[in-house]
């Protein structure tokens, strides 16, 4: 499995995860054009991207999608409450012949990958993210979550690649500038993961499997690449783990057949 972060952040996500030819997105968050621009300078082929897989309808994950559907012959992976406000929020109809209806807690196939969407504690409507296994490899992309759950942790087990959210530190945030309401939200059970709740769940995900750790939805303003870095170093001490940091303008790949 071949993993690249086309963008990660609180302005726009989009990951892309490829096997055998074939690439799945997760999260549309920046316009079609920055997505097959940042594919093209990562060396990977725009035109393998076969489907795009919803996690939640906040506009940071689904800005594209109006464009996506009008432009590409993408399937949509959605849970029916994620379609339905998608479709509200963007004023689009996601024809039935394009979406794949997902559930979580239920797997399902796609092009012979396997892949468990699972809950998350986040402020949307049904927020789900991803487990995806193909090649004979097991990665999973969780972000936008609130606090770390037993669920979220079960499904962490025996993965070789984890792109987890440091959203924030919390020091950073309390003192910075946001409004109190939206520092509330963000600290909410439903909001974001804190550097140290990150660390706390990277713990659990541990296993002699795991190889590649990436951070995830940095906030610009919240945190520093640095602090969610030393974070994770210290759960990572000792193991062979490498450690990257997702970033909001710069897409980040990892070489292949190591994700
Ligand atoms: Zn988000
Ligand atoms: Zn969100």
């Amino acid at each position: 499995m071949h993993y690249a972060a086309l963008a990660s952040g609180s302005k726009g996500n989009c990951h892309a995860l490829s096997e055998d030819g074939l690439t799945l997105l997760i999260d549309a968050g920046i316009s079609l054009l920055q997505i097959r621009r940042r594919m093209e300078i990562l060396g990977l082929d725009s035109n393998s991207v076969r489907a795009l897989a919803l996690t939640h309808e906040h506009s940071d994950h689904i800005g594209a999608v109006g464009v996506i559907l009008r432009n590409t012959d993408w399937a949509i992976l959605a849970t029916a409450a994620t379609r339905t406000a998608v479709e509200r929020i963007q004023g689009i109809d996601i024809p039935p012949s394009r979406w794949i209806e997902v559930e979580a807690g239920r797997s399902c196939s796609w092009e012979g990958w396997h892949l468990r969407p699972f809950a998350l504690p986040h402020d949307a409507e049904d927020p789900v993210a991803y487990r995806i296994e193909a090649g004979g490899q097991a990665a999973a992309v969780v972000t936008d979550l609130g606090h770390p759950t037993a669920l979220v942790a079960d499904h962490l087990q025996d993965l070789d690649l984890l792109v987890l959210e440091a959203n924030h530190d919390v020091d950073m945030l309390r003192e910075g500038s946001y409004p109190p309401q939206l520092k509330a939200r963000i600290l909410s059970r439903v909001g974001h993961l804190s550097n140290a709740a990150m660390a706390e769940l990277l713990g659990r995900a541990l296993s002699p499997r795991l190889k590649q750790v990436v951070l995830a939805h940095l906030s610009e303003s919240n945190n520093d690449p640095a602090l969610a870095r030393f974070a994770a170093e210290e759960i990572l001490r000792g193991t062979s783990v490498a450690l990257h940091v997702a970033h909001q303008r710069e897409p980040l790949v990892l070489p292949p057949a190591v994700a």
